[in-house]
C-alpha cells in the first residue's frame, strides 16, 4: 500500500492534454488565462483629469494670480484643447483628456466661479497648489507593452475589467476537461424514487459533479449496476468520450466490487490501488492513453475526501490554474487515532481574534456518516503514519470546503 504523498506524486505525474480555446470575453469568467495580458496603450492612455473643476497653469499661481477667465470647455470625449492663453483656464471634466499647456486641475469646490455678462471668471479659493494635481498623469500605472497578467490566473472581475480596457473581445482559456462521474451499486436508486428498505438514494455522483463546478469541468452522471458485463461494456464507451472518468463505489474487497477487474480488462492501466488513508483507502487510480480514471470507494465521506484531496488539486493543475498555497490551522482538542494511516479528521475552522485558523474536531460516525460534513467545513490532515495522538495547538495542513 502507497503512502498519500506517493499518490499525490503518482495523480501528478499524469497530465491531460487540454488546448487552449478562445472564449468571448464575457464567457471568459471563471475559466483559466491562457495568454498573458499586455498593455496594448499606457494605462492611463492620456493624462487624465480626475475633477471636475478647471485646468490651469501652475506658475500663475506661483506668481499670485487667483482669478481665471474661462476660455473654453474640456468635456470627456472631446479632442484636446489647448490653453492659449497662461493666464485663462479650461474648464475640464473627469476623465477628459488635459488641455495643451495646462498642468493642474482645481475642483469645483475649491473655486468660487463669478459671472460678468459673458465673462465667467474662477476664483482659486487655496493658498497652496500642487503641480500636476487631480491629474492621473499618462503611463503612471503601467506602460504600453507591459505585462498586466500572466496567463495562469483564474479569471474574475478584475481580469475581465482588464482585458476589456486592452481591447480582448476575444481570450484564450484553456478547454475545460470533459469527465463523466459514474456511481456503482445495486443498493442505489434515483434521487427522485422511493427506496425500498434495503436500498438508499444515491449521493456521491451529485457530490463530486458539484464539487467539480469550481473547476468549471463538464460533467455527465452516469449509474451502472453491480454487472461486470455491465461495467465493461460502459466503461469502453465513455473511455472513448472523456478525459476523466470519476467512479465511486466497487473498488474494495467485495464479491461484487468489479471495478479494478473491468478497468484492467480494459487495458486501463493500474498505476495505484490503496493509499494508506482513511476514509479511502481502496482508492484506485489508472490511465489509458490520454484518459485518466479515478475510483473512489463508495462510502460518501471516502469519495468526498478523495475528491478534495486528490482530484479537485490534479483538475485546477490541468486546467493550468496557479499552484494555491496550503493552508494551516491550529488543531483545537486532542484527537486520538490508532490505525498508521494518514487521518482525514473533519473540523469546523474558524478565525481567532488573533487572524488564527482553529480546527475544532467534528467527529462523526466514520466514512458512512456524510451528514456529518453538513457540520464541517474542512478536513485537517493528521499524520497517523507513525503517530497516535494529536494535541491542542499543533498545527496541520488543511483541506477546506467551505467558506469559513
Ligand atoms: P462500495 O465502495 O461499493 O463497497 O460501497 C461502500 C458503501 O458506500 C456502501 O454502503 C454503499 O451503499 C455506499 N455507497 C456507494 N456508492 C454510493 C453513492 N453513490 N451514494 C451513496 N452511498 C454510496
Ligand atoms: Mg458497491
Amino acid at each position: 500500500m502507497i503512502t498519500v504523498k506517493e499518490a499525490q506524486q503518482i495523480i501528478e505525474s499524469v497530465q491531460l492534454e487540454l488546448e487552449a480555446e478562445s472564449v468571448a470575453l464575457v464567457d471568459a469568467h471563471h475559466r483559466i488565462l491562457q495568454e498573458a495580458l499586455m498593455a496594448d496603450r499606457d494605462f492611463p492612455a492620456y493624462d487624465r483629469v480626475t475633477m471636475d473643476g478647471i485646468a490651469i497653469q501652475h506658475a500663475q499661481f506661483e506668481q499670485g494670480q487667483r482669478g481665471f477667465p474661462i476660455a473654453s470647455m474640456q468635456p470627456a470625449g472631446s479632442p484636446q484643447q489647448k490653453l492659449s492663453n497662461p493666464a485663462d483656464c479650461v474648464e475640464v471634466m473627469t476623465g477628459a483628456i488635459c488641455p495643451k499647456d495646462a498642468d493642474s486641475v482645481i475642483r469645483y469646490e475649491d473655486l468660487d466661479i463669478q459671472e460678468k455678462g459673458e465673462v465667467r471668471t474662477a476664483i482659486i479659493q487655496l493658498d497652496e497648489l500642487k503641480y500636476r494635481q487631480n491629474i492621473h498623469q499618462q503611463g503612471t500605472d503601467r506602460l504600453q507593452g507591459e505585462v498586466l497578467c500572466e496567463a495562469g490566473r483564474r479569471i474574475g472581475s478584475a481580469e475581465i475589467a482588464i482585458a476589456a480596457t486592452i481591447g480582448k473581445s476575444q481570450l484564450r482559456v484553456s478547454r475545460l476537461p470533459k469527465v463523466a462521474i459514474i456511481s456503482t451499486g445495486d443498493e442505489l436508486v434515483e434521487v427522485d424514487q422511493a427506496p425500498l428498505a434495503h436500498q438508499i438514494r444515491r449521493s456521491n455522483s451529485y457530490m463530486i459533479s458539484v464539487a467539480l463546478q469550481e473547476i468549471g469541468a463538464e460533467v455527465s452522471l452516469y449509474h451502472f449496476m453491480d454487472d461486470q458485463a455491465e461495467i465493461r461494456e460502459k466503461i469502453a464507451r465513455l473511455l472513448a468520450i472523456y478525459d476523466v472518468l470519476i467512479l465511486s463505489g466497487g473498488v474494495s474487497m467485495g464479491k461484487a466490487d468489479y471495478v479494478p477487474m473491468v478497468l484492467d480488462e480494459l487495458g486501463v492501466e493500474k498505476l495505484f490501488h490503496k493509499v494508506r488513508q482513511r476514509p479511502g483507502k481502496p482508492f484506485w487510480f489508472g490511465k489509458r492513453g490520454q484518459r485518466v480514471v479515478f475510483a473512489l470507494p463508495g462510502n460518501p465521506v471516502s469519495s468526498f475526501a478523495g475528491c478534495y484531496k486528490y482530484i479537485l488539486p490534479w483538475l485546477r493543475r490541468q486546467i493550468g490554474e496557479a499552484e494555491q498555497p496550503q493552508v494551516y490551522a491550529v488543531l483545537k482538542k486532542k484527537i486520538v487515532f490508532r490505525p498508521s494511516l494518514i487521518y482525514f479528521a473533519q473540523v469546523q475552522v474558524s478565525i481567532n481574534a488573533t487572524a488564527q485558523l482553529i480546527a475544532d474536531p467534528i467527529e462523526g460516525h466514520g466514512s458512512g456518516d456524510h451528514a456529518n460534513l453538513l457540520r464541517a467545513n474542512a478536513l485537517l490532515e493528521l499524520p497517523g503514519e507513525d503517530r497516535n495522538e494529536f494535541l491542542p495547538g499543533e498545527v496541520y495542513p488543511l483541506i477546506l470546503f467551505r467558506s469559513i
